[in-house]
């Protein structure tokens, strides 16, 4: 080689290294963080709503809404990253502290998208800062491809609120999970709008899914763990059952095993002392009363309840 020729050569690796650094250098807009080629997390710890978004060839999709201030500064921080247009907005689920916010991507020419379970919930139960969403999906599996991204959308059973929907990235083995995950947390309060069996049963779906990390939606961790937060979530629930009935075996008055039980292994968990005994009420309840909320399987069919019941009501 000609020392012309080294000359080029070198330059060249001197100015492709240049243009790497530039890119890890490129600062990110607050509260955002990369998790993966082109996938970020969005979200101010201190609210304690994370969100995620994907940049493809063809535009943006975001997961959850959250709320409009979360909105705007997430599609403030989108417009920073990109000036691709935010196509598809998904919805995790139903409720309004999830849900909301969906004008702001609706307004910027998005499209935002619940399940029929959800979507069904959102028409009747209007809030203030909740649109309804532009569409809707049905089943329990749904492929979206956008720009070269796959998108696999999962309905895995009436475990928390309605249409509850969990979305993997396959090819970046990248998911965002709301609620029936909260990494390094015990269960919320009362569990509340949880079912308890089909929450374990999909828990377990999750464990089988194509991903390594997720965004959890609530995390006292990082905005961004391990699939293994999935496994610890349905043995805490299984280990809080077995101590249950531990104390039924032992004579414990009904309304003292709340405050009996204490599982040594979750005590680093955040909102341990605050939330056990609750967490404990509820699964409790659950194997007192027999599951709830639980309604028959019915087909479902917008167009005739609109039409002729005037509400769709899931009994
Ligand atoms: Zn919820
Ligand atoms: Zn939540």
């Amino acid at each position: 080689m000609q020392y012309r020729n080294y000359i080029k050569l070198f330059s060249g690796i001197l100015l492709s290294f240049l243009i790497s650094t530039q890119v890890f250098a490129i600062d990110l807009p607050e509260y955002t963080t990369k998790v993966g080629d082109n996938v970020y997390s969005y979200g101010n710890p201190n609210m304690g709503y994370f969100s995620m978004f994907v940049v493809t060839k063809r535009g943006v999709a975001v997961f959850e809404t959250v709320n409009t201030q979360h909105s705007q500064s997430m599609l403030a921080a989108i417009q920073e990253i990109t000036d691709k247009p935010i196509r598809k907005v998904f919805h995790s689920h139903n409720h309004w502290d999830h849900s909301a916010g969906g004008k702001v991507f609706q307004d910027v020419g998005a499209k935002t998208i619940a399940h029929h379970q959800a979507y069904e919930w959102m028409v009747n139960n209007p809030h203030p800062d909740m649109s309804v969403p532009s569409k809707f999906w049905k089943g329990s599996r749904k492929n979206i491809k956008m720009g070269g991204t796959k998108i696999e959308l999962h309905y895995l059973g009436m475990n928390h609120g309605l249409g509850m929907t969990v979305f993997v990235l396959p090819k970046e083995r990248i998911a965002y999970i709301a609620d029936l995950v909260t990494p390094n947390r015990v269960l919320f309060t009362i569990v509340p709008d949880f079912n308890i069996k089909p929450f374990v049963t999909t828990l377990k779906k999750i464990e089988k899914l194509n991903f390594d990390n997720a965004v959890y939606s609530h995390s006292h961790a990082s905005p961004f763990e391990p699939k293994s937060w999935v496994t610890t979530t349905h043995e805490y629930v299984a280990d809080i059952r077995n101590a249950i009935f531990e104390e039924f075996g032992n004579g414990t008055p009904f309304g003292q095993i709340p405050t009996t039980i204490d599982l040594p292994k979750y005590n680093g968990l955040a909102m341990y002392d605050e939330w056990l005994s609750m967490n404990v009420w509820r699964i409790m309840l659950d194997d007192v009363m027999g599951p709830f909320p639980w309604t028959p399987p019915q087909k479902y069919n917008r167009k005739k309840s609109l039409h002729k019941y005037g509400h769709h009501h899931y009994h």
